[in-house]
């Protein structure tokens, strides 16, 4: 099965457009590592396409906060700002539908789900030493998460782990063939706010026939994602962010 992994979409109706152009065609099936909305300002249009399209969703931080289900502590202003509004802009049964995602890890076959890591959906996994210590609890071939907002493939392997190269600005993919011998954890990256200084939009697509994987980035309405943000009144810093990919 080919299957399109996505993370953080954070209500970016026009980075999820571009990354669902992109992919045309590549793919039998949805993945997505949660945060759903949460910073832009398209939550009713990617909660409707979610519902109707992904075969597989775990919840996110932000899909909590949005929900009414999370205190929202770690939170900084312009996050809680951005949740309670998107909470006035959801129906009932959307929250409802939010407040019911399950939490990660959800574990199939071949891949397992996570929002922040295998063993904790809120636990942030930057460093290769964060990677690496949460390895061991990696119970598929391939671990699929998000939270983070910066893409990135590390690779395990009788106590060995490696880093993949990122996606270079100017580059539109990398395409890695999974060893079976080895267990996999994968950031698809952020198709909604990226952070790793790329404003590009992130994804993965991942073949598990053939074992390839493809580290993805794609240019998307940026200006437009922009305008809706300042048109909803939402905190300023979360339109001009996306502009530097930070
Ligand atoms: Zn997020």
């Amino acid at each position: 099965m080919r299957r399109l992994i996505l993370s953080d979409i954070h209500a970016n109706l026009e980075a999820l457009e571009a990354v669902l152009a992109d992919a045309c065609n590549q793919y039998d099936e949805i993945v997505c590592c949660g945060d759903l909305v949460g910073y832009g300002a398209s939550p009713a249009e990617v909660v409707a396409w979610a519902r109707r399209n992904a075969a597989v969703i775990v919840r996110g931080n932000h899909d909590r906060a949005c929900a009414g289900i999370e205190a929202m502590e770690d939170f900084n202003n312009a996050a809680r700002d951005a949740a309670l509004w998107t909470r006035h802009q959801l129906p009932y049964s959307d929250l409802a539908w939010l407040a019911a995602l399950p939490a990660g890890p959800l574990r199939y076959e071949l891949f397992e789900v996570a929002h922040g890591s295998p063993i904790d959906e809120d636990e942030y996994l930057v460093s290769d030493f964060e990677a690496y210590s949460v390895s061991r609890y990696i119970e598929r071939p391939v671990s699929f998460i998000g939270h983070t907002h910066l893409q990135g493939l590390w690779s395990f392997r009788a106590g060995e782990f490696r880093k993949a190269p990122p996606v270079k600005p100017g580059q539109h993919e990398h395409s890695y063939t999974l060893d079976p011998a080895s267990v996999y954890l994968v950031n698809p990256g952020a198709v909604g706010q990226p952070r790793d200084g790329d404003p590009r939009a992130g994804y993965a697509l991942w073949d598990d026939a053939s074992g390839t994987l493809l580290l993805r980035r794609v240019a998307y309405d940026i200006a437009g994602a922009q305008a809706r943000i300042r048109q909803a009144g939402l905190p300023e810093h979360l339109a001009s962010r996306l502009a530097h990919g930070r």
